[in-house]
């Protein structure tokens, strides 16, 4: 009954917000009691969570907002209360078809009329939905933000706005957040004519560049800011250093603690978390969770670890998302993630409950070359890229194959990149037979690209230069994102407020190259942290880099020294540093001094053979790494067979040729010749969708190879 009372009462939204602010000085008590009164009857909730009650009142007012709260603090609410009050529709732009799904169930669960238009569902359903909307039936409506391109969708849209809209997991729209789509970017452009109507947009992840550039994208106008609820008081973060071999051991390990299960451990490659699951599954309940198993064995797996079936799920970050355990006690990272953002987002994944966690990451030196490794090669450099566009005539169009031979002395594997970077920014357009013309963006694609590229090493850049911050954790997470509500205080709890027993004095060797450090410092402005160990290797020929790097620590923590990082352009390509300086202490600093100095991790001499032993297994298993095709045993005629096929799949679909299989996988089916679907999966580049979508058509051509 008070439920209907809500609804009619809301549902007339022109006139009750001219209420509402007429009723002064009551208008806030009346505003405040209706929002209220929807988280009660509606929703079934007694209090709003921290910062919701303020964010529903500024959206039902009519401001523009943005929301960056970690996941699990309850955006959703924030956009369907106001929706609710404001009365009307509520359009609602989610990227992911199970998020929509989910969402939708969720709401319809609760009594609200929802619907949803997505590629899942079909034309007629969509149609149904639709027309509902333009009846006045629904309270919300889910799209996918590809939707708004249809032609004559956002002309309906303008012709019966929404009286809110709502941009879910905004961060995807700016291209220096961690996971951008390209149909996000134009969402503010498609919502144009829709000036008229409020638009918050909401987002876990998002650092003050990316929170600025969602409000521009998106036009908001004078937005509310909401960025809060950064810090997990319940989750304790800990970095160890631990060399690429060791780590599966020293997961087992940590994970042998007491409370320490349930656990996810994200791993780098479905190699890596295939091999950690199976260490783990010596002691624990272990399986693997990644993009290269069928469908129903990743469901299975997911479903036995939400049942408490499983101790352990060992994922890439495939995993995750929209995942609500709440009891999980550790988040384990088996090498360093490619962002913060990112890396947050995945260790909120633990201590839902709130009871204590824990934040386990395990890293060393070498994870930041790994890194680079897979950037130089998904990013070629600027002046590769305009190479290729010089070959490229600005009227008329190139087939592929004679540009590749204009520009014969770039890898193939760097030209594909390097098409693929270009169509994507505009550059280039590129239809089904490959043939190449100039894009709209021919003029303009290079301030783009660079940005991009440059945006992907600076959060390297932020994530590295977490790993050797000397203050909280916690806190340092929290300025990160901007979070300017928080109280400061450290957690308490973290490796920085409360490092373990592994803290030890410096030994013999150590405190000799820390001296060094100091005296070739000494009456100059700053060196270069390579350059220093180049140094010191000079005297300790043995000590290996992350010795060098836990000394290096040591002596900032001492506030001895002051680590920064620095960049300098060098052919086109940013080079990232970073620079140490002297600070006043550590001109004071004598060797009793030294004598006393905190260092972490295994002492300088043992570590130094350890790691070489481990470098070298590193570059021979570098990640999904293929031989050119002139160098391996490739069958030529398979080879042309594939790219055939591809051919007229592309023609058939109407896209780029790459767009449905690249020329690295094609090589690696020809090296693996698979004969059957487990094989096909195992190929690097190949998941379940593309099998179930190709596989036939690829096996019929690899296995009569055999
Ligand atoms: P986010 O989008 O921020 O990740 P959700 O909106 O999905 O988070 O909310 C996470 C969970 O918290 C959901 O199960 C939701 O029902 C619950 N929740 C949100 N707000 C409240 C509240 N005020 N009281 C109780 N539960 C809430
Ligand atoms: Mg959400």
């Amino acid at each position: 009954m008070t439920e209907c009372a809500i609804s009619n009462h809301s549902s007339n939204h022109s006139s009750k917000n001219v209420a509402l602010h007429a009723l002064v000085p009551s208008a806030y008590s009346h505003a405040h009691t209706v929002i209220q009164e929807i988280l009660k009857l509606r929703f079934g909730f007694d209090h709003f969570r921290p910062q919701q009650e303020a964010i529903c009142q500024a959206v039902a007012d009519g401001h523009d907002a943005l929301v960056v709260m970690p996941t699990g603090a309850g955006k959703s609410l924030c956009y369907q209360i106001p929706g609710l009050a404001r009365g009307g529709a509520t359009l609602v732009i989610s990227p992911l078809v199970a998020l929509i799904e989910d969402q939708v169930h969720r709401l319809i669960g609760k009594g609200v009329k929802a619907g949803r238009i997505h590629s899942g569902r079909s034309r007629e359903e969509s149609r149904e939905t639709f027309r509902a909307y333009l009846r006045n039936e629904l309270e919300f409506l889910f799209i996918a933000p590809e939707r708004l391109a249809v032609p004559g969708f956002a002309d309906m849209i303008r012709k019966n706005p929404p009286t809110l809209i709502a941009v879910d997991e905004a961060h995807c729209i700016s291209q220096w957040g961690h996971d951008f789509r390209p149909d996000y970017r134009l969402v503010g452009e498609r919502l144009q004519g829709l000036e008229g109507t409020p638009i918050v947009a909401l987002t876990a992840t998002a650092t003050a560049l990316v929170q600025k550039d969602i409000c521009t994208q998106l036009r908001l106008r004078d937005p509310k800011l909401f960025i809060h609820g950064f810090r997990r008081a319940n989750l304790a973060v800990k970095l160890v250093e631990s060399l690429p071999s060791e780590r599966p051991d020293r997961i087992l390990e940590l994970l042998s603690a007491p409370d320490r299960i349930p656990a996810i451990v994200y791993a780098p490659t479905r190699k890596k978390a295939e091999e950690i699951a199976t260490r783990l599954a010596k002691k624990f309940r272990a399986r693997a969770y990644h993009a290269g198993m069928m469908a129903p064995d990743r469901e299975s797996v997911q479903l036995a670890f939400l049942n408490d079936e499983l101790d352990v799920i060992v994922a890439t970050v495939a995993f995750g998302m929209g995942i609500d355990k709440p009891n999980v006690r550790t988040v384990a990272h088996a090498a360093l993630p490619a962002s913060v953002e990112g890396y947050y987002q995945e260790i909120g994944r633990a201590g839902r409950d709130g009871l204590p966690s824990e934040a386990l990451l395990l890293h060393s030196f070498s994870d930041r070359k790994t890194h680079e490794f897979f950037l130089e090669r998904d990013f070629p450099p600027t002046p590769v890229l305009e190479k290729m566009m010089k070959g490229v005539p600005a009227e008329g169009s190139i087939y592929r194959d004679s540009l590749v031979s204009k520009v014969s002395d770039i890898d193939p594997e760097a030209f594909q990149k390097a098409i693929e970077k270009l169509w994507l920014h505009g550059a280039l357009l590129v239809d089904a037979d490959e043939n190449i013309a100039a894009g709209p963006g021919y003029q303009t694609w290079k301030k783009s690209y660079e940005g991009q590229r440059k945006s992907r090493i600076g959060q390297l850049d932020s994530m590295q230069a977490y790993t050797s911050t000397d203050s909280c954790r916690m806190l340092e997470l929290i300025r990160h994102f901007g979070d300017t509500t928080d109280s400061s205080v450290v957690c308490g709890i973290c490796d920085r407020c409360a490092p373990s027993s592994e803290v030890r004095e410096m030994d013999e060797v150590e405190r000799t190259t820390a001296s060094l450090i100091l005296a070739s410092l000494e009456g100059r402005d700053a060196q270069a942290v390579g350059r220093l160990f180049d140094e010191a290797l000079k005297i300790t020929p043995k000590m290996s880099r992350s010795a060098f790097e836990r000394i290096l620590s040591a002596l900032s923590r001492a506030r001895y020294v002051e680590l920064a990082q620095s960049e300098f352009e060098k052919d086109g390509k940013i080079i990232s540093f970073r620079r140490v300086q002297l600070l006043s202490a550590g001109k004071k600093a004598k060797a009793a001094n030294l004598a006393s100095l905190e260092i972490e991790g295994p002492r300088s001499d043992d570590s130094g053979r350890v790691l070489k032993k481990a470098k070298r297994k590193v570059g021979k298993s570098s990640p999904a790494y293929r031989v050119p095709m002139e160098e391996s045993a490739v069958t030529p005629k398979l080879f042309e067979d594939l790219r055939a096929w591809r051919l007229a799949e592309a023609r058939k679909r109407g896209v780029p040729a790459f767009r449905i299989l690249s020329d690295r996988v094609l090589l690696s089916l020809c090296e693996d010749l698979p004969s059957n679907e487990q094989a096909l999966l195992n190929v690097p580049g190949l998941g379940p969708k593309l099998v179930q979508q190709y596989g036939e058509d690829l096996l019929k051509m690899t296995s009569q190879r055999l």
